[in-house]
């Protein structure tokens, strides 16, 4: 089959399954059971009670690079978190990022800030016909006091995803594959959004060319954060 026809197919495909999805019974991120209709837009009671809540005191937090003014995560990168994050990328989970977006709302800052998500290169938006990150931010601007930006940093070189890089290139990942507009972030306390921090390389880089283009500060929240040697 052509290109373009291939293309229009996976369209059509993701087109029709997330419609599909909007009619199901909202279904749990992490294990896909139907939830209770009393209790839509979280996780299911087994899901919740096991999640892998990151108890500071316990596993510390990474240190930061100047870049970055701080840095918080619900959870550690463990299941049941792990299978929903991997549906809401992969598998056309679209409708759970509200869920997992619901996570962070006790760890935003107080001060309003502009939501930043991390972009992923255009040509990836495009395979996955979503982007997880702005969808998440888009819960958070509709439930908190910030603001929200889709362009103002934007990816201009498309890398291998770091997930399929090693601890030691990931954090190679320089600033210049991120561009940010001047004209929306000078002088802005910036809140950068994105799924998994495990090295810090992708927040680093974004952080860097968020100072570069006259950022006040930058904050850092994931869902998870992965601690070294797991
Ligand atoms: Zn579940």
């Amino acid at each position: 089959m052509s290109t373009p026809f291939r293309r229009a197919r996976q369209a059509i495909t993701h087109a029709l399954r997330y419609v599909f999805n909007l009619f199901l019974p909202t279904t749990c991120p992490a294990c896909q059971n139907p939830l209770p209709p009393s209790e839509p837009l979280t996780f299911c009671a087994p899901c919740y009670a096991k999640m892998p809540w990151w108890n500071t005191a316990q596993i510390l937090p990474p240190s930061l690079p100047p870049a970055i003014a701080s840095f918080a995560a619900p959870c550690l990168y463990a299941e049941p978190l792990r299978s929903a994050i991997l549906h809401l990328k992969f598998h056309h989970g679209l409708p759970y990022a509200a869920p997992l977006a619901k996570l962070l709302l006790p760890h935003l800052p107080t001060t309003p800030m502009l939501i930043i998500a991390v972009p992923s290169h255009p040509s990836r938006t495009r395979q996955r016909h979503y982007n997880h990150v702005v969808a998440m931010a888009r819960y958070l601007v509709q439930h908190s006091g910030h603001t929200f930006h889709p362009t103002a940093l934007k990816r201009i070189r498309k890398e291998e995803p770091q997930s399929a890089k090693t601890r030691a290139a990931r954090l190679k990942l320089p600033a210049s594959a991120f561009r940010a507009n001047r004209k929306l972030i000078e002088g802005k306390n910036i809140l950068l959004l994105d799924d998994i921090y495990t090295t810090g390389a992708t927040a680093r880089a974004c952080a860097l060319a968020l100072r570069k283009a006259g950022a006040a500060s930058v904050h850092v929240r994931t869902l998870a954060y992965t601690p070294p040697g797991t």
